[in-house]
C-alpha cells in the first residue's frame, strides 16, 4: 500500500482495487465507494475530488483532507513532425523521466518509463549512459498513463482543458481509445522494479481501472530471468525480450546482464512465460547495429535458437546518440537479415523508426538523471545492486 508522501496526502493513483477498499473500508466507509472513486479517475478523467459529483458530499470532504489524484509534473513537450510526442516528467526537483505517445492508423500507442535511468548498462542504449537513480512509485507509472490520456484528450480533442471549478467539462481518458496500447519500453528494466510494476500493470488491466486488453500491454524486458517466472505467476501481459545477440559471447558484450543469465536460460523463461499465460508468442528485440549483430551468418544462428518456437523478431534500425561508438545499419543489411530470418522459418518484422527527429526512438529517452548506482573510488568503478 503506498504510503502518504511529502504532501502528507496519500496519492490514489498508486492503489489497485483492493488496495483501495481496503483503504476506503479504513476510513469507515463501504467499499463498492472504491468503484466509484476508480470511475470517476479512471473513466472520466476526473482528479479533483471536490467534482466527484455522485459521492456523498460528507464522504468527499473526508476523502479530500487524507487523499488526492496526484501525476508527475510535465517539464516540457516535444512534438515530433511525425506526430510522435515526448513528455518529461519530473521525478523531483533535480530530475526527469520520459514518456511517448506513438500514433499510428488505427491505434495509439503509450511508451512509458519504469525507472529514473537504468543500472543495466547495456552497450547501445543511451538510458544506461545516464545511470540510475530510483525505481518510479506505482502511481508515477499509473500516472503517466492518466496524464497522457487527458493531455491527449486535450490536445486532439477539443482545445485546451478548463481547470476552473465550475468547468463541467469531463476529460475521459481512454474515451475513443487515443491510448491502445501501452508498452514499458521507455527508461529502465521494468523487472528490476517488480514491486512497483506489478500493481501498475494490474490497475492498466482492471476493468474498473484503464481496462486494456492484457494483450494490449507489453512489458518489455533485457532478461532478468528469475523475474520473469514471477511475472508468469503475477501478470498477464504481452511480453517482449532484448535479445539482440544471436550467442552469448556478443550478448555478454551488448546486454551485460546475460553474463549472470545466458541465453538458454532466457529462453527457458520465455517459454515457460507463453505455457503459463497461454501467450500467443514472444516478440525478441534485436537492434541493428552495424557490422556488429547484422550479418546473414548471425541471422542463421538466431534462426537455430527461434526456429519451431512461438517466437517473433522485431528488428529495431539503431537510434544513435551522442557519444555512441555505434552505427545503424544499412536498410538493406537490415531487410537481408529479415528475408534470412524468414527464409529460416522465424517470424520478423522491421521496427519502423518514430519520432527521432526530438530524440524519442526507442533508446534515445534520456531524462535527467543523477546516478547513485556507481561510488568512484580512485580510479575504481563498483556497481551497487539493482533494487527490486
Ligand atoms: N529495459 C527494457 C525496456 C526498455 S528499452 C529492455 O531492455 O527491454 C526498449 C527497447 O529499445 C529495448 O529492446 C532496447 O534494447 C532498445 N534500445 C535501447 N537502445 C536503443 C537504441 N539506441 N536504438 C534502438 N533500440 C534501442
Amino acid at each position: 500500500m503506498s504510503a502518504p508522501t511529502a504532501t502528507g496526502l496519500t496519492n490514489l493513483l498508486g492503489l489497485t482495487r483492493p488496495q483501495l477498499e481496503e483503504y476506503i473500508a479504513g476510513l469507515g466507509s463501504k467499499s463498492f465507494r472504491a468503484r466509484q472513486l476508480m470511475n470517476w479517475i479512471y473513466k472520466r478523467g476526473e482528479g479533483r475530488i471536490t467534482q466527484m459529483t455522485d459521492l456523498a458530499k460528507d464522504f468527499r470532504a473526508q476523502l479530500a483532507q487524507c487523499a488526492q489524484v496526484r501525476v508527475p509534473r510535465i517539464c516540457a513537450l516535444q512534438v515530433s513532425a511525425d506526430g510522435t510526442r515526448k513528455w518529461k516528467l519530473e521525478a523531483d526537483a533535480s530530475q526527469a523521466f520520459e514518456m511517448v505517445y506513438i500514433p499510428e492508423p488505427g491505434r495509439g500507442t503509450l511508451c512509458i518509463s519504469s525507472q529514473v535511468g537504468c543500472a543495466l548498462d547495456c552497450s547501445f542504449c543511451s538510458t544506461a549512459q545516464q545511470g540510475f537513480n530510483r525505481n518510479l512509485t506505482t502511481a508515477e507509472i499509473v500516472g503517466q498513463v492518466w496524464l497522457a490520456a487527458r493531455e491527449l484528450e486535450a490536445a486532439v480533442g477539443g482545445g485546451p482543458e478548463d481547470d476552473s471549478e465550475e468547468s463541467a467539462q469531463v476529460i475521459t481518458p481512454l474515451s475513443g481509445r487515443i491510448i491502445s496500447n501501452v508498452v514499458f519500453m521507455g527508461m529502465g528494466e521494468p523487472l528490476a522494479n517488480f514491486r512497483n510494476v506489478i500493481p501498475a500493470l494490474s490497475i492498466l488491466l482492471d476493468d474498473f481501472g484503464f481496462d486494456l486488453s492484457r494483450r494490449r500491454v507489453t512489458l518489455s524486458t533485457s532478461g532478468l530471468v528469475p523475474q520473469m517466472y514471477k511475472l508468469a505467476e503475477e501478470a498477464n501481459v504481452a511480453l517482449a525480450v532484448s535479445l539482440h545477440a544471436p550467442n552469448d559471447a556478443l550478448r555478454n558484450e551488448l546486454v551485460p546482464i546475460n553474463r549472470k543469465h545466458p541465453i538458454s536460460e532466457l529462453l527457458a523463461a520465455c517459454w515457460h512465460y507463453l505455457d503459463e499465460q497461454n501467450g500467443r508468442s514472444v516478440t525478441f528485440e534485436y537492434v541493428m547495429l552495424d557490422g556488429v549483430n547484422d550479418s546473414p551468418s548471425q541471422a542463421r544462428e538466431l534462426v537455430r535458437l527461434l526456429r519451431g518456437h512461438p517466437a517473433k523478431v522485431n528488428l529495431i534500425p539503431f537510434n544513435p546518440y551522442p557519444g555512441t561508438r555505434y552505427r545503424r545499419s544499412p536498410l538493406a543489411t537490415i531487410q537481408r537479415f529479415r528475408d534470412e530470418l524468414i527464409r529460416g522459418g522465424v517470424l520478423a518484422t522491421i521496427r519502423r523508426t518514430r519520432g527521432d527527429d526530438i530524440d524519442a526512438a526507442c533508446g534515445q529517452l534520456a531524462g535527467r538523471v543523477i546516478d547513485r548506482t556507481t561510488v568512484r573510488l580512485g580510479n575504481k568503478t563498483i556497481g551497487l545492486a539493482v533494487q527490486s
